[in-house]
């Protein structure tokens, strides 16, 4: 089977890369003209890395990450609440990593391969004829496939286009991230909670230190000087906080967005399916919403390559996958509203 991966994020790259080891033919579109992946820093949790590794991909994911070994939720104040170390997981299941996106980003595209990927072009129309799809992208391309998948995010075209035309549901809080350099490395992963207002701090390698904050606000509220109010917001917090937060400098230092959910009854439509964010996007706050998107791909890769059909493939691939994602997803959305408290 041909396939159509509309996004190079995490879900599409993995599926690529997948597929590509699994010698299935695919092409991948993405509607950017360089690789500029969103977001700061992001932790990998065991099960994200059991299936790099599967892929052969750990070593380099090594390579560019630092490990977890332990993480802390303190008070504002940064008086420690509780710390969970990671040693029992690590034996068990094999270690956890934090690190930058882009080079994440870096990883899977290399694994993907270059030449069944085309930066700059945009999913425009998708039809469905039964016999196949015919994907338009924005340069007017025409080509078709034996399926599409749509990988591209939570405001997937893919899936208005093909599956729903319901929009993402906003869970109450807004978010800011950003990648600085601390003047010494921090020792542990940290997640501080004050007042409907929490803030993380992650080291990566070296004097890196990922950061998110996290603040209850009414929907699409944005401030005039981000960055002071930004600061001035999360002033009272102690801890390792003030160091790190003197390190932002501007206000483009700053990713900010509010934080929403995908919740579908149905992943796949005829020859469409969704995976990832596309699919369900949830709440970032067990850390899951990659693991899931990567899960996904390794486990809709290997039902392609069992299934004859689209729509066999697709089951199989709901059936494997809608119990967990949901419970996940259900999971992150319960620690968000009792940490926003
Ligand atoms: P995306 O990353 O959104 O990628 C979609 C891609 O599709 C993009 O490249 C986009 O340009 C492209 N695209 C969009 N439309 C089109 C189109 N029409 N045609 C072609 N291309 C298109 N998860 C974790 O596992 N660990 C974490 O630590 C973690 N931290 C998080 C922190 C925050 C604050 C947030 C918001 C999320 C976090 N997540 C984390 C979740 C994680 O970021 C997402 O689940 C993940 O990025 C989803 O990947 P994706 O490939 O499905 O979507």
């Amino acid at each position: 089977m041909r396939v159509l991966i509309v996004g190079g994020g995490i879900a599409g790259l993995t599926l690529a890369a997948a597929l590509r080891r699994n010698g299935c033919a695919f092409r991948l579109i993405e509607r950017t003209s360089t690789w500029a992946p969103v977001g700061a820093g992001i932790v990998l949790g065991v099960n994200a890395m059991a299936v790099l590794r599967r892929l052969g991909l750990a070593p380099q994911v090594a390579d560019v990450g630092r490990e977890v070994r332990r993480a802390s939720i303190t008070d504002a104040e940064g008086r420690r609440l509780i710390t969970a170390s990671f040693a029992p997981l690590r034996r068990r299941f094999g270690p956890t990593f934090a690190l930058h996106r882009a080079d994440l980003h870096r990883v899977l595209a290399d694994a993907a391969g270059a030449d069944s990927v085309q930066l700059g072009a945009a999913l425009h129309g998708l039809t469905d004829d039964g016999e196949g799809i015919v994907a338009t992208t924005s340069d007017g391309h025409e080509e078709r496939f034996d399926l599409a998948v749509g990988a591209d995010g939570i405001r997937s075209q893919t899936r208005s286009l093909a599956i729903s035309s319901r929009e993402p549901t906003y869970a109450g809080y807004t978010c800011w991230r950003f990648v600085v350099e601390a003047a010494a490395p921090l020792d542990e992963t940290v997640e501080m909670w004050g007042r409907g207002l929490r803030v993380g701090l992650v080291p990566l390698r070296g004097t890196s230190v990922y950061g998110f904050a996290v603040a209850n606000a009414p929907a699409g509220s944005r401030d005039a000087d981000m960055l002071a109010s930004f600061l001035t917001r999360f002033a009272a917090f102690g801890g390792h906080a003030p160091a790190v937060l003197a390190r932002l400098v501007a206000a483009d230092d700053l990713i900010a967005n509010d934080l929403e959910e995908v919740v579908l009854p149905a992943w796949h439509r005829g020859r469409v399916v969704l995976i990832g964010d596309a699919a369900h996007a949830m709440t970032p706050n067990l850390g899951q919403g990659a693991a899931m998107a990567i899960e996904d791909a390794f486990v809709l890769a290997e039902e392609l390559g069992r299934h004859t059909t689209p729509t066999a493939a697709f089951l199989a691939f709901d059936a494997r996958r809608r119990r967990r994602v949901t419970s996940v997803q259900r999971q992150s959305r319960r620690v968000g509203r009792i940490g926003q408290w």
